[in-house]
Order: C-alpha cells, then structure tokens, then sequence
C-alpha cells in the first residue's frame, strides 16, 4: 500500500506482519464508540449498557467465526498480553512443573517461559528443529512422554519467516499426553480460517493490529473447563478474568476487522500469494544468489504474507533496511548477529544463518500491489552490489 499523507512522504509498506494499516471499514466501525458512546461497560445506566451490549455483540462475532462460545472468548491489550495469560496462568493455576517451546517462537511467548523458568516454576525444554525451522515433532512426544503434565507452546506462523506448524497434529500429539496446548496464532489470525472444534487447543491469540484492526487490543480464547487465574487483577471485568476498564472502541474494531478479514479470505489470501510468487520470481531475476530463510519460498508450507528474503555478503549488508527506507521502501529485517546497525535475530540465529548474509523480510497485505513488488524489488536490486571476489 503506497501510504501518503499531508505530513508523509509516500511510502510502500511491505511491513504488514509488524501491523496493518488500519481498514477504513474498520474505522467507521470504530467512530461512534470513540465519539458518541461514551458509557462506561460497568456502569448499569443506559449509557453504560449499551456500550455492554456493544462488547458482548464483539464478543459474539469473534467466537462465531472461530466456532467457538462466547464465554470462551476474553478481550485483552493484544497478543502479548494473551501469551503472557496463557504462559502464567497455566502453569501456576494447574501447578505445571514443565513447558515446552521452540527456539522459534516470537518473544512474547518465550520471555514469559524463560521467565517462569528462572524463579525455578517449571523446566523449560525445547523442541528440536532442522536449519529450514520444521519442527522434529518426534522428539515433542519424546519430551511429552517423560513428563508430568506439561504446558506446550508452539507458534502457527512464525513471524519472522512465515514457517507454517501443523498446529493440528501437534493438538493430537498433547492431547494425548494431556498437555495444555497454547498457540500463539497472532500471525495467522484473520489469514487462515481457525476453527476451534477442528482443533484441540486450550489457547488460540489474536492481535487486531494485524489483521487491519486498531493497535492495542487483541484477545485470547480459553477452551471451556479449563480455568486459569487471571494476569491481570482489579474490578472483575471480561468475567473476573481481566480487570480494567475496556478498550470499547478497540473490541468493537477487532470483531469489525476480523469479520472482514474472514468474509474476504479467500480473495485476499489469492491476492497476496499472487504479490509473494511474484516478489520471488522477480528477485531471482534480478538478484544472483538471493536465498529465502526458513520454507518462506514454498506457498504450501509458509504464511502467504511473509518473504524473507537471504541476500549474500555486500558491502551495504548493514545499511540494506536503512537505504531501502530512503528509496522509500518499509520493510524489516535482521541478521543471525547483533553486530553492527542490524538486531539480531533469535530466529535467524536459531536456524543458523550465515551472519554475514542480510535478511529482509518483505509482508504484504490485501492493500498492496503488484506495482508495489516491481518497486521495491527495482529499489532492492539497485542498492544490492554483491562483493567482488
Ligand atoms: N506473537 C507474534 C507471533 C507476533 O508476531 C506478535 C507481534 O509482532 C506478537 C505475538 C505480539 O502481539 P502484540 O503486538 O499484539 O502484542
């Protein structure tokens, strides 16, 4: 989406899996909560209840396209909120003495596990992967089947690389070591149809932000009988299970976004795979050696938003994020290291990518183009000088 504003020079935002603009669907969804109905959920006044009404319809929507009940359903800050829920809650609640995760997982998963494990509340194990990210799901039933009852936490999509898990076959795998099963499906939310009965996880994330909603606002769906206690402890809302005031306008415009993510699936997910098959044959084209981390470069196997994209040693390596913001290409990125401009990246490092090869990951939304690809592939190709050997 070529993005302009009086303040702003246009941009293309090939940034999508950090967040989407927002819909401007959404957004008239979003206004009359924002302008007219000021009540407080609470409250037991008219104003108040029909703001209520208002969070319970949200509520309704969300569990609906999840084929979920509603009572499954809890409105939280976003995604890592409702990791953070899922981590503490499970394992304190059931009294959980291990967790298991991979490498791979984004940090709102991870920093709570590691976190729970250094004040010595559970063992942390972690599922082994190959250098594509493929999870070596043998060894989780290894891991599973020496244990007491175990909380495991493995990702849909990963955000970095897009790497697809079957999320289905490893619900089969914890159910039957009767694990609790969390996923965090921030990245898939919105992209891929999720149906709670086809699955048997305890804990399915949504952030809105990524999928064309407001920043700030997200939710997480606890599968009915499992009770967890609460992160967050005040004035009893979202069912005495997150306290504080609700983010009225920001549930109203997740259920928004998330009904028109789901309504128009299937045209975006064509739209989109149409943008990355052609980003990777263009930059095959333009660019020798051009690699692609992870199963980023098989449709069937990789989250259809997400390229990232393995470029071989340059000069410019290190500045390759900041010179494609100057051609006014947005995009992000990262390196097996923390040397130099880059972050590293735990997921890169993970994988064991070359440090000395430049990653860029390129994610689209349904707002792009293919005008946009050529684009930021023309840019990429002329600031790209390979070394001379
Ligand atoms: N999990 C994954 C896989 C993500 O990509 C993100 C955001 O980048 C999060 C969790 C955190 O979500 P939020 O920004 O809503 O806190």
């Amino acid at each position: 989406m070529a993005l302009s504003t009086p303040s702003a020079p246009a941009y293309v935002y090939f940034d999508n899996a950090a967040t989407t603009p927002l819909d401007p669907e959404v957004l008239e969804a979003m206004l009359p909560f924002l302008q007219n109905h000021y009540g407080n959920p609470s409250s037991l006044h008219g104003p108040g209840r029909q703001v209520r009404a208002a969070i319970e319809n949200a509520r309704k929507t969300v569990a609906h396209l999840l084929n979920a009940a509603p009572a499954e359903i809890i409105f939280t800050s976003g995604g890592t909120e409702a990791d953070n829920y899922a981590a503490f809650g499970s394992v304190r609640t059931l009294g959980l003495k291990h967790a298991i995760t991979s490498k791979l997982e984004h940090h709102a998963v991870l920093h709570p596990l590691e976190a729970l494990a250094k004040r010595g509340e559970v063992e942390l194990h972690y599922v082994k992967h190959d250098e594509q990210g493929t999870l070596d799901l043998g060894h989780l039933e290894e891991l599973l089947a020496g244990q007491s009852r175990t909380f495991v936490s493995l990702m849909h999509a990963n955000n970095e690389i897009g790497n697809l898990n079957d999320i289905k076959a490893i619900g089969v795998i914890c159910a039957r070591y009767d694990a609790v099963f969390h996923t965090d499906t921030v990245q898939t939310m919105g992209h891929y149809r999720h149906d709670v009965q086809q699955l048997k996880n305890h804990f399915l994330v949504g952030s809105a932000h990524k999928f064309h909603g407001p920043k700030g606002v997200g939710f997480i769906y606890t599968r009915s009988g499992l009770q967890v206690s609460p992160l967050i402890h005040g004035g009893a809302q979202e069912r005495n299970v997150r306290s504080g005031t609700e983010n009225v306008y920001g549930i109203v415009g997740l259920a928004k976004a998330l009904e028109i993510a789901v309504r128009d699936l299937a045209a975006h997910q064509a739209h989109v795979q149409g943008l990355k098959t052609r980003f990777i044959e263009k930059l095959r084209a333009e660019i020798d050696d051009v690699q692609f981390n992870g199963l980023s470069e098989y449709a069937d196997k990789s989250l259809y938003t997400v390229l990232s994209v393995s470029l071989p040693p340059s000069a410019i390596s290190e500045m390759l994020l900041f010179n494609l913001d100057i051609s006014k290409v947005a995009a992000s990125g990262g390196s097996a290291c923390t040397s130099g401009a880059q972050a590293g990246s735990h997921v890169l490092e993970a994988l064991g990518c070359d440090p000395d090869r430049a990653t860029v990951r390129f994610s689209m939304s349904k707002m792009n183009t293919a005008a946009e690809v050529d684009y930021a592939v023309a840019a990429l190709a002329k600031l790209y000088r390979p070394v001379a050997v």
